[in-house]
C-alpha cells in the first residue's frame, strides 16, 4: 500500500474505502493480491454493466490487437468506427426511431456533458443552462457548473456560472409541482431570469442518491422545453446502457431528448469510450471546433460493437434487469422492515437501487462492514447518507441473492455499532 501514500495524489478517493490491491476479475467478482473474492456491487460507477472481462468481448479485443489493426486515428475513417456507427445505428437508433447525430467527445462522461452544453449555447444563443438539485455531471468546468455536490463544486477554484438550478422531481414537499417553479420563471418576464438554452437531467440521480424521476414527471419537463424551444439534453451517463432495464434509462416514459450523453458501459469493457446524440439539425459545429486527441479509441469501438451484438440483439437483457431489479428491491424493502426506526427509504429503478438512512454515518459504516465481508458497496447522495446498488446486469440471481445477504448482514452491523 506504501507506494499508493506516497506517491499518489491525496485525491484518491474509492481506494479509501476499499483498501486492497486488486489483481484480477471476471464477470461479478474482483480478487485482491491475497486471492480473496469480492462480489462487486459497485461496477465501475457503472461502466462495468457487462461485469468484468466478458468473455465475447474479450476475444472480439485480442482478436483485433493481434492482428494489428488500427489503436489510435484521431477521428480518422477506420473500418473499427464504421463498424460500431453501423451496429449503433441498426441495434439502438432505429429500432427507436431516434435520427441522432453521433458525435465523438473525449473519451468520458464529463467530455460527452461539455460537449452537450456547448452545442446548446451555440445552437440557441442563450448561455443559461437549467440544472437540477442533486444533479452530477462531470469535473471539468462546464459540467462542475451544472453538478449540485457542494465539496466538488468548491473545488473549481472559480465562479461556475451560467446556470439556473431547479428542484428534481420530490425534491419540495410534494404538493407543489416542481416543474410550476420553471414555468413561473420563464413565462414571467419580470422574474429576472433569461430563458434557458437547455436543461440537463438525469431521469435517475446516481452520485445524487439514486434519486428516481417519475415518467410522468419527464414528460411535462419534455413538453415544456418543447414549448419554451429549451433543448433537453439527457445525461445517461450512469443510467443508459441498460442500467434501468432499456438501452436509454429515458424510453420508459416516452420523450425524445434533443441531446443525449452516453459514457461508462458504452464501451461495455470498462475502456474510455463516451458519445454525445444530437438532433440533426442542432449538428451545426464547424469541422473542428469541439476537437480533441482521444475521441474515437478504436479498441473501445470493437468492445462497444460486440457488447451491442451480444446484449442488444434481443429484449432478454431488458427483461432480466427487470426481473433481477424487482428482486433487489423486495429484498432492500425486507431488510428496511427490519430496522423499522432508521428513517430508511428504499428507490431505484432496474438495477440501480438504494437503501438510505436518515443519519447519514450508517451508510458509511454498512458499506466498510461490506467490504470486510467480501462486497464491493459505494455511498451516494448529498450526505453520503445512501447505500448504492449498482450490480452488473448480468449478475446472476445466486450472486444477487447472496450480495443482498450480506447488505442485510451489513447493515445489523452497522447499526448494533453506532448504536
Ligand atoms: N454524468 C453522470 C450522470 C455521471 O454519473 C458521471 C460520473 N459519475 C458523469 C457524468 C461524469 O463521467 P466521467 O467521470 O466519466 O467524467
Amino acid at each position: 500500500m506504501r507506494v499508493f501514500e506516497e506517491t499518489e495524489s491525496q485525491v484518491r478517493s474509492y481506494c479509501r474505502g476499499w483498501p486492497a490491491v486488486f489483481v484480477r476479475s471476471k464477470e461479478s467478482h474482483i480478487y485482491d493480491e491475497s486471492g480473496k473474492p469480492y462480489l462487486d456491487f459497485f461496477a465501475g460507477a457503472g461502466a462495468l454493466n457487462y461485469g468484468h472481462n466478458h468473455p465475447v468481448l474479450k476475444n472480439a479485443l485480442i482478436e483485433y490487437l493481434t492482428d494489428d489493426h488500427i489503436v489510435h486515428s484521431l477521428d480518422m475513417y477506420t473500418e473499427a468506427k464504421a463498424g460500431f456507427l453501423e451496429t449503433f445505428r441498426e441495434l439502438i437508433l432505429r429500432p427507436r426511431g431516434l435520427d441522432h447525430k453521433v458525435q465523438f467527445p473525449g473519451p468520458t462522461g464529463t467530455n460527452a456533458v461539455e460537449a452537450a452544453l456547448k452545442i446548446a449555447r451555440k445552437f440557441t444563443g442563450r448561455t443559461t443552462i437549467a440544472r437540477f438539485t442533486n444533479s452530477f455531471h462531470g469535473m471539468t468546468l462546464g459540467s462542475l457548473a451544472v453538478t449540485g455536490n457542494g465539496a466538488k463544486r468548491h473545488g473549481a477554484g472559480v465562479p461556475l456560472e451560467h446556470t439556473l438550478t431547479l428542484p428534481f422531481d420530490q425534491y419540495l414537499d410534494g404538493s407543489t409541482p416542481d416543474l410550476l417553479w420553471l414555468r413561473r420563471l420563464i413565462e414571467d418576464s419580470s422574474s429576472g431570469v433569461g430563458l434557458p438554452a437547455a436543461v440537463i437531467v438525469e431521469t435517475v440521480q446516481g452520485e445524487g442518491g439514486i434519486n428516481v424521476a417519475s415518467p410522468e414527471w419527464l414528460r411535462a419537463l419534455a413538453k415544456l422545453c418543447e414549448e419554451h424551444a429549451m433543448l433537453l439534453i439527457v445525461d445517461d451517463v450512469q443510467m443508459g446502457c441498460g442500467r434501468t432495464g432499456p438501452f436509454f434509462s429515458f424510453e420508459e416514459a416516452g420523450v425524445v431528448p434533443d441531446i443525449v450523453c452516453l459514457s461508462k458501459s458504452l464501451s461495455g469493457y470498462g475502456l474510455p469510450f463516451a458519445v454525445t446524440l444530437l438532433k440533426p439539425e442542432l449538428d451545426i459545429w464547424e469541422p473542428g471546433e469541439h476537437n480533441g486527441t482521444f475521441r474515437g479509441f478504436n479498441p473501445a469501438f470493437v468492445t462497444a460493437t460486440a457488447a451491442l451484438e451480444e446484449f442488444w440483439r434481443d429484449t432478454s437483457l431488458h427483461e432480466r434487469v427487470a426481473a433481477h431489479g424487482s428482486l433487489v428491491d423486495d429484498e432492500l424493502r425486507r431488510i428496511a422492515a427490519e430496522h423499522p426506526d432508521a428513517g430508511t427509504d428504499v428507490r431505484g429503478r432496474g438495477l440501480a437501487r438504494a437503501l438510505s438512512f436518515d443519519d447519514p454515518m450508517v451508510a458509511g459504516v454498512v458499506c466498510r462492514n461490506a467490504f470486510e465481508r467480501g462486497l464491493l458497496l459505494e455511498t451516494a447522495g448529498s450526505e453520503d447518507e445512501v447505500v448504492k446498488l449498482l450490480p452488473p446486469l448480468t449478475t446472476s440471481r445466486e450472486e444477487l441473492e447472496t450480495g443482498l445477504s450480506i447488505v442485510g448482514e451489513s447493515v445489523r452491523a452497522a447499526r448494533k455499532e453506532l448504536a
